[in-house]
């Protein structure tokens, strides 16, 4: 299993772990990422075997300042960077034009690349002792619940990574909202907990509008039908609908989404621990944070 590190001195083990091309359990904000040096690309390579993740599906890369930004994007518009410069840090990923030397391991194929520059202390601290961008997705196997805990991280990869960082409990529990800036006008292609009224907002001062329904070739991958999933068949209902009276576990995220948000995947991962083959959820209306709760929930309700 695993070795779980902590502090200074585990920022400094799972940074050399990096620096010899392992990958690495490490804390953000929203969820546990996986990590690798985006430099390395036997390293990224990993990533996708440990996940079981299908090598087109493009990582999202990590950054802790925006010059790494401009070194690995080109034409970056300026709509989109007032968007950073109000959002980051924090859960927000931009997909932009790939400079050249950037991985095409890590953008699966694509020209473009999908950054963002976590608010999580630790997150930032590995990526500065590195002194380069990581790529990293969520640790855990394709297509299941993420992990908001080094624990979770520990025990969905064990064996197959050596170290994860502690960064205590993800404060936000929902993967970063993505807005793919490669289309006119940019387009949402995954809501988070920066809502697409604030996204639009901001945007709507610079002239720039903001799509909410995603075509394009761009479709992220997170986007498919089912992910986030246990193996406990869930079944939504709206909030006010009446609850069926089958003694299945009924899991409200209705009311305060923010907490609804932090312990959604420690909530569902739950289910499985207990070996509960079915629960009911109570949704929680479409707007603001709710539209990433739905999101997630329906993806996670979804059959295979
Ligand atoms: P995950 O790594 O599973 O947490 O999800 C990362 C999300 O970012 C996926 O849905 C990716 O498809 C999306 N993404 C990463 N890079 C790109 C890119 N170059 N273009 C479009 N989407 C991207
Ligand atoms: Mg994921």
């Amino acid at each position: 299993m695993a070795h779980i590190v902590s502090g200074d001195s585990g920022v400094h083990d799972v940074v050399e772990a990096l620096r010899r091309g392992d990958v690495v359990g490490f804390p953000t904000e929203t969820v546990y990422g996986l990590a690798a040096d985006i430099r390395n690309e036997a390293a990224l390579q990993r990533i996708f075997s440990v996940k079981g993740r299908p090598t087109s599906h493009p990582l999202i890369v990590h950054i802790a300042d925006f010059d790494q930004l401009h070194d690995l994007a080109v034409g970056v518009s300026p709509a989109c960077l007032a968007l950073l410069e109000i959002c980051w840090p924090g859960p927000l990923t931009v997909v932009v034009s790939a400079a050249p030397h950037v991985s095409r391991v890590c953008t699966g194929g694509r020209d473009s690349v999908a950054v963002r520059l976590p608010a999580h202390p630790l997150a930032q601290m590995v990526i500065r002792e590195l002194g380069a961008p990581v790529a990293a997705p969520s640790a855990n196997r394709f297509g299941h619940v993420s992990p908001t805990s080094a624990l979770h991280v520990a025990n969905d990869l064990g064996d197959d990574i050596t170290l994860v960082l502690d960064g205590g409990p993800c404060a936000v529990g929902v993967e970063s909202s993505i807005v793919d800036f490669s289309v006119t006008p940019p387009e949402i292609l995954r809501p988070g907990s920066i809502t697409a009224e604030e996204i639009r907002a901001i945007l709507s001062h610079h002239g720039t509008d903001l799509s909410t329904s995603s075509h394009g070739p761009s479709r992220a991958p997170g986007m498919m039908d089912r992910h986030y999933a246990p193996r406990a068949r869930l079944v939504l209902h709206e909030a006010g609908d009446p609850l069926p009276v089958d003694g299945a576990p009924i899991l409200r995220f209705d009311t305060n989404l923010v907490d609804a948000a932090r312990h959604l995947y420690e909530r569902l991962r739950e289910l499985d621990a207990r070996n509960i083959p079915l629960a009911h959820v109570v949704l929680p209306t479409p707007s603001g944070l709710g539209f990433a709760l739905r999101d997630r929930l329906s993806k996670a309700a979804a059959g295979l």
